[in-house]
């Protein structure tokens, strides 16, 4: 079994009807490396000519080789970005659309096989390499598999998403999260797993950068008497997305606690949160929820990081004092 522990449902959903699987899929809801692993222990069970009653590829029949390397029956669709080639956007485009179409239109190598279509990362189609792969979808040709990868669905078009099976990727519970944090040498990274919303791919992914995040906290938990001059780049080290990231659960953490006395994101600092949303103005906090939302929405562009930090540094300041 060669996917995260936490998969398993999503897995039996796939293949809950085994002999009538639709001929397109979309994946969501998680992102990189968690989507991808998954998707190609799938290729390779489809490819695979004896799978295990569990469904997963023998690892070693033909196709099994043949998919370690480059399998006749399959096809990834790649972006020019994703083929090294230097382009300032990533996108899939019309051509790329009309790759899928002639190598679907292909006969299988294998008897009884399927040709097989990924397409990773799909939020990159534009709307004319959509539009251009609608017409596969509606009338795919026999024994066809295409598979789309999405973190957000809502970034496809409606019109290719309601033509496909829709697989929401099961999230890791908090044991399985902790017990895969055990079993990969991250048990000391356990206390951190709320902050990351208990994935444990990301909080490993992000493991360098959480001394900084805790340099910040330290500096959030002092309300209104932070130290603005202690706001330096260490804070922007990471980019203006990363520092807004933090801001933005340190602020729901305060609406939260205030508005209904819990906790999510921190729950080791209950105290200083407590003490904190006490003293904070409800309008000024949602105030300044709203101008982090506003900075998130143009932070990857070319924008004075420093200006944007500090005057959203001196807003937060001001929701602890009347
Ligand atoms: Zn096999």
């Amino acid at each position: 079994m060669n996917i995260y522990p936490w998969q398993k449902s999503t897995w039996v959903e796939v293949f809950s009807n085994k002999l009538k699987m639709p001929h397109a899929y979309i994946f969501y809801g998680a992102q990189g490396t968690e989507s991808h692993k998954f998707v190609d222990e799938l290729i390779k069970s489809v490819l695979c000519s004896s799978p295990s009653s569990e469904n997963f590829a023998c690892r070693k029949c033909q196709d099994c080789l043949w998919s370690e390397t480059n399998h006749p029956d399959l096809k990834v669709v790649e972006s020019a970005l994703d083929r090294g080639e230097k382009v300032s956007t990533d996108t899939l485009n019309v051509a790329n659309a009309r790759e899928v179409k002639n190598f679907l239109e292909l006969t299988p190598h294998q008897e009884n096989g399927k040709k097989i279509v990924v397409i990773y990362g799909a939020e990159r189609l534009t709307i004319a390499s959509s539009n251009a792969l609608l017409k596969t979808i509606e009338e795919p040709p026999n024994n066809c598999l295409i598979i789309f990868t999405v973190n957000n669905l809502a970034n496809l078009l409606p019109t290719i998403t309601s033509r496909c099976r829709l697989i929401a990727f099961s999230k890791p519970n908090i044991k399985d999260a902790e017990e895969f944090l055990r079993q990969s040498d991250n048990a000391n990274l356990i206390d951190n797993l709320s902050l990351f919303n208990n994935s444990p791919l990301e909080l490993i992914n992000n493991k360098e950068m959480l001394s900084n995040v805790y340099i910040v906290i330290g500096e959030l938990k002092k309300g209104d008497e932070i130290d603005l001059m202690k706001v330096n780049s260490i804070w922007l080290n990471n980019g203006l997305v990363w520092i807004i990231n933090i801001l933005q659960k340190w602020a729901y953490e305060l609406l939260l606690c205030k508005l209904s006395d819990e906790h999510n994101y921190f729950p080791s600092d209950k105290e200083v949160v407590r003490k904190l949303a006490l003293n904070a103005d409800l309008s000024k906090l949602l105030i300044y929820q709203n101008s982090l939302n506003t900075i998130k929405s143009y932070a990857q562009k070319a924008v004075n990081k420093e200006i944007n930090l500090n005057s959203v540094m001196i807003e937060y300041k001001n929701i602890f004092t009347n």
